[in-house]
């Protein structure tokens, strides 16, 4: 993997987690900064991608302002963010969104122009799309409404699958993965899934970069996301052991989940 250029020549993008990558709740991981500013400074392109449906991107914005890493809202890649450029390449700008998710998805929704139904609201509207995220505050209404929308043809979309969601202190609650789980069994239907592992918005990130796959690399901390996403897109892939998976696990992952690089923390990335 070639690491070092000269600005501006042979430019590769990095393609960043965030949490337990960049920083873990509020605090910065070791070299994170350091690297970010360092890899911009010799010219490669750098972008934040996270599955966190939850936040916008204008969050994560002022979130890695205060942490002394400001970044343009274009850097900053969610699976709300990625589902609402599916809509604009769907040419579904305009239509009707029932969303289980929280603010962040219905900022970047409307943000493009769709109209965002939510919880009981309008209930006479026509459907078009159900997207499922982690909404924390997800009831059997809900549920009940986005299988009648998915079962009278909207069409059935996911930000992410993540099992669980990690919170301060290292303890877990559920993620979206078993919300849209009751979804599928509720319809019998699969969605369409956006975000990590999934190559959507991967993709989307590399299209917008003008980036070939093998001039990107993926730096995560979670195999079953972030690695499986770079192998799969077949851009390099790089763990860094300072949030979820361990060295032990990277090394006795399958195929698809083995990372090209692990490191202890960023600094090694340089
Ligand atoms: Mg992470």
């Amino acid at each position: 993997m070639e690491l070092r250029n000269e600005a501006g020549l042979n430019r590769l993008t990095y393609v960043f987690d965030l949490d337990g990558v960049i920083y873990r709740g509020y605090e910065l991981q070791p070299h994170a900064r350091e690297v970010i500013l360092t890899l911009r400074n010799q010219g490669h392109a750098v972008r934040f991608y996270t599955n966190n449906s939850a936040k916008s991107r204008q969050s994560y914005v002022l979130k890695l302002d205060s942490l002394g890493i400001p970044t343009p809202i274009e850097d900053i890649m969610t699976s709300s963010y990625a589902t609402a450029l599916y809509f604009i390449e769907q040419n579904a700008v305009g239509k009707t969104v029932y969303r289980i998710g929280e603010r962040g998805m219905v900022e970047e929704f409307e943000a493009v122009g769709m109209k965002v139904i939510y919880g009981d609201e309008d209930p006479d509207a026509h459907i078009d799309y159900v997207v499922v995220g982690i909404d924390r505050d997800f009831t059997y209404r809900k549920l009940a409404r986005a299988q009648q929308a998915i079962l009278q043809g909207a069409e059935f979309i996911a930000t992410n699958r993540d099992a669980t969601f990690p919170i301060e202190g290292g303890s877990i609650l559920p993620g979206a993965g078993p919300l849209i789980a009751a979804v599928v069994i509720a319809t019998g239907q699969e969605p369409f899934v956006v975000g990590k592992p999934e190559t959507y918005a991967f993709n989307k990130i590399l299209e917008l970069t003008g980036t070939p796959p093998e001039r990107a690399t993926m730096v995560g901390d979670r195999l079953d996301t972030d690695i499986l996403v770079g192998n799969r897109a077949g851009a390099h892939s790089v763990l860094v052991l300072t949030g979820i998976s361990s060295r032990e696990e990277a090394e006795n992952a399958a195929d698809g989940l083995k990372p090209e690089r692990i490191i202890s923390t960023l600094g090694e990335l340089l």
